[in-house]
């Protein structure tokens, strides 16, 4: 018996039967752009078909020029660019996988001047002024979908999605907000529905009845003049008799500042939604949003929120993610942790994405784990990211590998992270890679600082030194006053009074905030995240948005940093924006172009402007930034040891755990 009826239990959808409840949800990731076949993306979901999803959609594809999502996107129009598909598809069907082809317009949220929309009203996040569409340009724009989705049928596709939310082409038609046409197309909702009725009943005609026709319909738009819910309902009545297969849900417009998908949103956050839309139709709903392992997934499906899940960067941090749950292997699921780092961020970087857990992810023809061609053994040091990436790699490869850590337990700086709010789901990492080592055979040496004599003694073929970072402590006068801390003091549990400096507004200096503003520790609670970001659980409100409920901070706290500018610029793109919030809601002064001075028994001194400033703290935090620790290369070098250095060791600049996993795997697969 599984642990995971529902998850695991077969969706029959008339002419086809998936042969589970997940669906790997769209996600562009730069691989659709390739010139000639697409066999970097074919390989991409061969990958995760493999992996046992049951059907998986693609990233955005345009009907049309008018639709990309910047120029030279992807796009399916003609033969050519459906032979390109091709690949794709035939490698997922080899692997006895499913997939569909998402059609996206994106209206006025094209990045180029051929951006086309309802009205001409341009969105708060694109420079380019959309050209409100004639009537001859909507007829166009009809048959381009539909187009495209029979191109997409020819190219070997399952079926196709059609995007009709997150504030893209057929959103801006539904809803008021960016409506504003006076003819057939525009005016009261029923006129404005229109648009999307019309795409979904086309699409149907041009493929048939045997293919799978998906519509995402934003079930919360979290804007102004977004949708009410008796309009949602009725949509999606509309989208159902236009010939839709299942009905996907979408949460928020691009738009929308709430954070819909970081890793301070509870898991399936939003499950909620999709439950109360699924008595109103017939077809399948799927549901969204933070679902990361099969324990949420299966809770979410039993208790009839849905009748399949969407995962999608669960699926880049593990391809198999169903098999392991399907085979009761679900404690070795290399779990998202949604930060968003190599995914969303490198596109909003122009990068392609991977996975801050799994480096592989997208790089599937490029970068091969082998198994080694004689077994060494291996000594690594230290078990952060870095180490612990390095030793299961290095031990799947069938090195005899030995870890050593200084501490008590794994996790390097991973241990601090987990404490931050909102960043409980780094545990999961820690889990898995406590699995790895026994699944991949690392000894592990725990407690035990290894020296440079030891590991010369032992004899190994092969040292990496994964030992870290310390952090760096600026050279100002009073820094040794008692009032003064580091950020491992104040996340050790030091006691820290009401009123704080943070020296470094870096990643851990806002860290360190949010920890301090709060005694909530673990998971986040549903109830205080839709407070806290004002969305209203009982959609009484055109959008679902209410006033956001802000809880008075515990401390008064102000964020240094000596650049001039605001503080945060350094933070992800996709959630840099999330933090500054945070800290903004909760009065936290957040001061770029500061000379430290001094600190002594009034507090800070500090000179901003050229005036000084004083700040009567109780205690001033130290997060400057990190300093390589490596005591241990230079004398196994001098000793003839084959040696290499990883991670923050090797150079703490610009340091994070996605680089600390990517150079850790790198080296590991070339031992
Ligand atoms: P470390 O994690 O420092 O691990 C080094 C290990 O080596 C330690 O466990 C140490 O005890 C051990 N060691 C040292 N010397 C020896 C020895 N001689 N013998 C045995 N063991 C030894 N990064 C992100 O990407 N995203 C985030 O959101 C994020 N948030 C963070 C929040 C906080 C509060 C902190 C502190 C860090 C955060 N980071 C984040 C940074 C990330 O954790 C680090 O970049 C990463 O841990 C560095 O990995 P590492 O393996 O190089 O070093
Ligand atoms: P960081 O992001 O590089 O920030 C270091 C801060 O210290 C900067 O604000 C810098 O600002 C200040 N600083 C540098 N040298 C200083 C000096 N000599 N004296 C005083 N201040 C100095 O590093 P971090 O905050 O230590 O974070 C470490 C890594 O973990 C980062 O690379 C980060 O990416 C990662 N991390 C990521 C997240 C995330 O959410 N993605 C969260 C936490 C950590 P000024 O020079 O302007 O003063
Ligand atoms: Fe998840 Fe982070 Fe990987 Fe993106 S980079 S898939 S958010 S773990």
């Amino acid at each position: 018996m599984t642990a995971y009826p529902h998850l695991l239990a077969p969706l029959d959808l008339g002419h086809v039967v998936l042969p589970n409840r997940v669906l790997m949800g769209s996600m562009h990731v730069g691989l659709e752009e390739e010139h000639g076949p697409l066999r970097k993306m074919a390989a991409y979901f061969a990958r995760r078909a493999e992996g046992g999803v049951g059907l998986m959609v693609t990233g955005g594809v345009a009907p049309n020029r008018e639709g990309w999502t910047k120029p030279f996107a992807a796009k399916l129009s003609n033969r050519y660019e459906a032979w390109k598909h091709r690949y794709v598809t035939d490698a997922v069907h080899e692997a006895g996988g499913r997939i569909a082809m998402q059609i996206l317009h994106t209206g006025r949220y094209g990045y180029h001047p051929l951006a086309v929309a309802p009205s001409a009203l341009r969105s708060p996040i694109s420079p380019f002024k959309p050209r409100a569409l004639s009537q001859t340009g909507i007829e166009r724009t009809l048959n381009a979908f539909a187009r495209s989705a029979k191109l997409a049928k020819e190219a070997g596709y399952d079926g196709v999605e059609i995007m009709g939310s997150e504030g893209y082409l057929i959103h801006q038609f539904i809803a008021a907000r960016t409506n504003h046409r006076q003819d057939v197309w525009g005016g009261d909702f029923e006129q404005r529905i229109r648009f999307p009725a019309e795409v979904v009943r086309r699409v149907r005609a041009a493929v048939g009845p045997e293919f799978i026709v998906i519509f995402r319909l934003s079930m919360l738009d979290l804007v102004e003049e977004g949708s009410e819910w008796d309009e949602i309902v009725r949509l999606a009545g509309v989208v159902q008799e236009a010939g839709a297969t299942l009905l996907n849900t979408g949460i928020g417009w691009h738009e929308a500042r709430v954070p819909t998908i970081a890793t301070l949103v509870p898991r399936a956050g939003f499950a909620w939604v999709t439950e109360r839309l699924r008595p109103h139709v017939d077809i399948p709903v799927i549901t969204s949003n933070r679902i990361n392992t099969p324990e949420v997934a299966e809770q979410v499906l039993a208790r009839g929120a849905a009748d399949m899940v969407s995962l999608a960067r669960p699926l880049l941090a593990d391809p198999d993610w169903v098999n392991k749950a399907a085979a009761k292997r679900a404690d070795e699921i290399n779990t998202c942790i949604a930060c968003n780092q190599a995914c969303l961020d490198h596109i909003f970087e122009g990068k392609r994405v991977s996975c801050l857990v799994n480096p592989l992810a997208c790089h599937e023809t490029e970068w091969k784990v082998h198994p080694a061609m004689a077994r060494r053994r291996v000594a690594v040091i230290g078990a952060g990211p870095a180490g612990l990436a390095c030793a299961t790699t290095a031990a799947a490869r069938g090195h005899d590998v030995t870890l050593y850590e200084q501490q008590e337990q794994i996790g390097g700086q991973f241990l601090l992270a987990r404490l931050i709010p909102g960043k409980d789901e780094f545990n999961e990492t820690l889990r898995y890679f406590r699995r790895r080592l026994e699944t991949t055979g690392v000894t592990v040496r725990l407690g035990h600082q290894v020296t440079v004599d030891e590991l010369i003694a032992e004899g190994f073929h092969a040292v990496v030194v994964a030992s870290g970072v310390s952090p760096r402590v600026p050279k100002l006068q009073g820094v040794d006053h008692p009032k003064v801390l580091s950020y491992l003091d104040v996340l050790r549990g030091a006691p820290v009074g009401d009123r704080v400096a943070i020296l470094g507004a870096g990643g851990i200096g806002f860290d360190v905030a949010e920890f301090l503003l709060t005694d909530h520790r673990g998971p986040p609670e549903l109830a205080t995240y839709l407070a806290e970001w004002g969305i209203d659980p009982e959609m009484n409100v055109r959008g679902g948005l209410v006033e956001a409920k802000v809880e008075p901070s515990k401390r008064t706290i102000a964020l240094l940093q000596r650049s001039p500018g605001k503080p945060g610029k350094g933070l992800g793109k996709t959630t840099g924006w999330i933090h500054r919030a945070q800290l903004g809601k909760a009065g936290v002064q957040m001061l770029g172009g500061c000379t430290y001075d001094r600190v002594d028994d009034e507090g800070l001194h500090v000179t901003v402007d050229g005036e000084a400033k004083l700040y009567p703290v109780d205690n001033v935090i130290l997060c400057a930034g990190q300093q390589p620790y490596d005591e241990l290369s230079e004398r196994l070098v001098e000793a003839g040891v084959a040696v290499k250095v990883v991670g923050g060791a090797r150079d703490a600049s610009g340091l994070d755990a996605k680089r600390a996993i990517s150079e850790g795997m790198r080296v590991a697969s070339e031992l």
